[in-house]
């Protein structure tokens, strides 16, 4: 049975509060990094072999090596709160539930890199979420966790919160910094990394707020600890949500390499009404969706990948036999066509046509060439966009297309979806 690391204290009474969390042995990672020199500190991430828990996955330790040394540059940690990939919750729930774990992170990743300020940026919905970041940073200056010479050890760090305003592209790093200075949240070219130059032009930590969560015990129980949890390319605890046809949906706090199957009929007690399970998407939306023959997968990134998906944000979407599948890459596509920033013509134009093709075949009016024009769009689109959007909004709908064309095929054919047998959209 595996110990919950990251969301041990989320199911205690109070457990967004300062109190509760100093209770359970918090910001005892921060007093003892606050003994370590900056390099150590980023010695310990790298030997952790923690990876950034937002979708990209790169390391975190060597992001930190990223950035320039030296206490005459101004230097940020810029926390990502813009959680907007379909199917994904986890990190909502830990601001909601346990805000100073994070903060805890965040001012221990500040000292290793030389920050003294850090920004938090939430997406607009997230009410409580924000409610919560204000009164634990408040309270985390309070207790003197931020501010001026913190706990007496020389370091500042000043922190605060900027709410987004729902766009899913502000969630790619670059765009989430154009937003925070004021701007359209459009991407920006890469390089220069935000290391070099991030907000305002100047050297920003990027961090997701999972990944975060994980500094304070890296710093606590030591990186072997942390290394010796998960796969030979995957290490640590991992939080999976797991939404759609389940008994039990919800976020599931396990090692990285734990089997889709296990997740889905262990800890999210199985299929809704004993049905058959059909596909699941296995890391947010935007990764390709895999069969049910496919669920011995473990849930880490190199074995994903050969597996011809991704590990993402770690959000599972479970679909079970009563799903069309033209629907559901027709759905995903409309998203993703809808939050495209519309900065170059493959993801602005390509995502739209991609979207008119499936719409088509879904309602019956399509012709079999739409479905090699679907392969080809994406094909189009795939690779050559200015930002990362370009090859995750394919994903749907090429995925779809590649386990289950003939279901593509029957709705052209006979008008009509081969799952539910009805001509009629119940909704747009
Ligand atoms: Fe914007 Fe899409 Fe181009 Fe990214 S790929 S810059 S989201 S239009």
């Amino acid at each position: 049975m595996f110990e919950p690391i990251l969301t041990r204290n989320i199911h205690r009474p109070n457990s967004e509060k300062i109190a509760t969390y100093l209770a359970h042995g918090g910001y005892a990672a921060v007093k003892l990094a606050l003994t370590k020199t900056p390099d150590e500190l980023i010695e310990m991430v790298k030997r952790s072999g923690l990876r950034g828990r937002g979708g990209a996955g790169f390391p975190a330790g060597v992001k930190w090596g990223y950035m320039p040394k030296g206490a005459g540059i101004q230097k940020f940690v810029a926390v990502n709160t813009d959680e907007g990939e379909p199917g994904t919750f986890k990190d909502r729930e830990i601001v909601e539930r346990d805000p100073h774990q994070v903060i805890e992170g965040v001012i221990i990743a500040a000292y290793a890199v030389g920050a003294s300020r850090a920004y938090v940026y939430i997406r607009g919905e997230f009410f409580l979420g924000v409610k919560r970041w204000i009164k634990a940073i408040a309270d985390a200056y309070e207790y003197g966790f931020l501010g001026r010479n913190i706990l007496g050890s020389g370091f500042d760090l000043d922190m605060s919160v900027h709410r987004g305003a729902g766009a899913y592209i502000c969630g790619e790093e670059t765009a989430m910094l154009e937003s925070l200075e004021g701007k359209r949240g459009n991407p920006r070219l890469k390089p220069p990394y935000p290391a070099q130059a991030g907000l305002f032009g100047l050297p920003t930590l990027v961090h997701n707020i999972e990944t975060l969560a994980c500094i304070p015990h890296i710093v606590e129980r030591g990186p072997e600890w942390f290394a010796s949890i998960g796969t030979a390319e995957s290490k640590g605890p991992k939080i999976f949500s797991v939404s759609g046809h389940v008994n039990r949906p919800g976020n599931y706090e396990l090692p990285l390499g734990v089997t889709l199957r296990e997740i889905i009929y262990e800890h999210a007690g199985g299929i809704r009404g004993g049905r058959e399970l059909k596909a699941v998407i296995p890391g947010g939306a935007s990764t390709p969706m895999l069969t049910a023959s496919q669920i011995d997968v473990p849930m880490a990134y190199e074995t994903l990948k050969a597996a011809g998906s991704e590990l993402g944000t770690g959000a599972i979407v479970v679909l079970d036999v009563t799903t069309c599948m033209v629907e559901t890459a027709r759905r995903l596509t409309k998203f993703f066509a809808h939050e495209s920033c519309g900065r170059c013509t493959p993801c602005r134009i390509g995502s739209q046509r991609l979207y008119e093709t499936l719409d088509r075949i879904e309602s019956g009016k399509g012709t079999m060439d739409d479905i090699d024009r679907a392969v080809e769009l994406a094909r189009g689109i795939d690779g050559i966009t200015f930002c990362p959007m370009g090859a995750m909004l394919v994903n749907p709908a090429r995925s779809a297309i590649q386990h289950f064309r003939p279901e593509f095929e029957y709705h052209i054919l006979n008008k009509h979806c081969l799952v539910c047998k009805s001509k009629e959209r119940n909704y747009g």
